[in-house]
């Protein structure tokens, strides 16, 4: 059920190893990007309690000398708050160039971890060892590394690829079902944009996904992955294509933004709710058929997400609020509402000029 994917950048390239048990083989994987022979791990207390002591373990097989460095779990550690203690706690620790930096968590760790990566001492080598569903499908992958700042998410980063990305997907059965299900909607995606058949297969299989069936999790896992390095690798830089990734990303960044990220709505969830906007939009505007519009928010619903705006977490949503958050998204370029829309299921494509009055006439529906 393990597989090795290879992500091509330009003149770098590096491996993505994914399947069930691949943690306790973490060390031997990890130890040619070691050139001291040293490794500094960043995680957070969840993931060190559950899952710390199978890569050390793995560590000290290889032998690798190793330093933790736990932090406080939470998207508020992804902050400058977050960063300068971590920065000076590896510059304490006589962090070499010729160290790794292991990333070893969520998201909110692989980004901070990355970052911190690409900043200190002007770059030090890092893997990341992504342990959510969303962290293995989407975040470790492409190498888009940042810190939330008080004007917003993710605004202060670095592009910066990991040496090798090690996602193990038996780790993923201490993760709350919440938070599967929440890293379901990234792998779903994939299948929404470019790939029908995959539609189809989630479909039939989300359930075992979620439940943590090693097979259809290895399955599911190994594809978003592929798609993901696929686009990533035809437009590293964002400059065209890979804003497909950003399927029903437009209506999520606003639903999440409107509630002030307080949590109480996790991205994947906002996703989800973002994904059945953007059929319904597509199918308002004539372009998707109805059809395909009602098989998306009927599979989302089956599975727990909630498509009706009326019942998210964060409710009542204001459509002014949600108007101006849409364009004020980091992804609407000059005056225009940049979509990303669909033909039907497994078409979707970039709308650079999306009529903005149709989308506050859906929101007014919705809302
Ligand atoms: P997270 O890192 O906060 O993890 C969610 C929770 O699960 C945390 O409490 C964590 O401690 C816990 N956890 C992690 N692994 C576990 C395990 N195996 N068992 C038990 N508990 C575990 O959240 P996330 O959803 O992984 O990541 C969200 C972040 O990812 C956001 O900051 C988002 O901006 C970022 N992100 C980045 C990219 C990118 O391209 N860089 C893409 C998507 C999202
Ligand atoms: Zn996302």
């Amino acid at each position: 059920m393990s597989e090795t994917i290879s992500v091509h950048l330009g003149d770098r390239s590096y491996e993505v190893h994914t399947g069930p048990g691949l943690l306790a083989r973490a060390g031997q994987l990890i130890a040619p990007f070691a050139q001291s022979g040293r490794a500094f791990v960043i995680t957070d207390h969840n993931v060190r309690e559950h899952h710390g002591n199978t890569l050390t373990g793995s560590l000290d097989a290889a032998h690798l000398k190793h330093v933790t460095f736990s932090l406080d779990p939470g998207e508020q550690t992804k902050s400058f708050h977050g960063l300068e203690p971590l920065l000076s706690a590896l510059l304490q620790a006589n962090i070499a160039r010729n160290d790794l930096i292991v990333a070893f968590g969520g998201g909110v760790i692989g980004d901070l971890a990355g970052l911190a990566a690409g900043l200190i001492k002007r770059g030090v080598p890092f893997v990341q060892i992504p342990t959510t569903l969303l962290a293995q499908v989407d975040s470790s992958v492409g190498g888009k590394t940042a810190i939330d700042m008080p004007e917003g998410k993710n605004l202060v980063g670095l592009v910066n690829q990991p040496r090798a990305v090690i996602a193990d997907t038996s780790v993923l059965a201490t993760l709350p079902e919440r938070e599967r299900r929440a890293g379901y909607a990234e792998i779903v995606k994939a299948g929404l944009i470019a790939d029908a058949e995959f539609y189809a297969w989630c479909e039939s299989h989300a359930q075992a996904i979620l439940a943590c069936d090693q097979q259809a999790l290895s399955h599911a896992v190994a594809h978003a992955i592929r798609f993901k390095a696929f686009v990533v690798e035809a437009d590293e830089m964002e400059q065209g294509e890979r804003a497909l990734l950003n399927l029903g990303h437009t209506f999520a960044h606003a639903l999440e933004a409107h509630g002030g990220y307080t949590g109480q709505l996790l991205h994947g969830e906002a996703v989800a709710a973002g994904i059945a906007l953007a059929f319904k939009l597509s199918a308002q505007l004539g372009i998707c058929p109805e059809a395909d519009a009602k098989r998306v928010i009927a599979h989302l619903q089956s599975i727990g997400f909630i498509t009706d705006l009326r019942q998210l977490p964060g409710a009542p949503f204001n459509v002014d609020k949600l108007m101006a958050l849409i364009a004020s998204d980091k992804k609407a370029a000059a005056g225009k509402l940049t979509f990303i829309l669909a033909r039907a299921i497994g078409r979707a494509f970039i709308e650079r000029d999306a009529p903005a009055d149709v989308v506050r006439e859906l929101l007014q529906q919705e809302t």
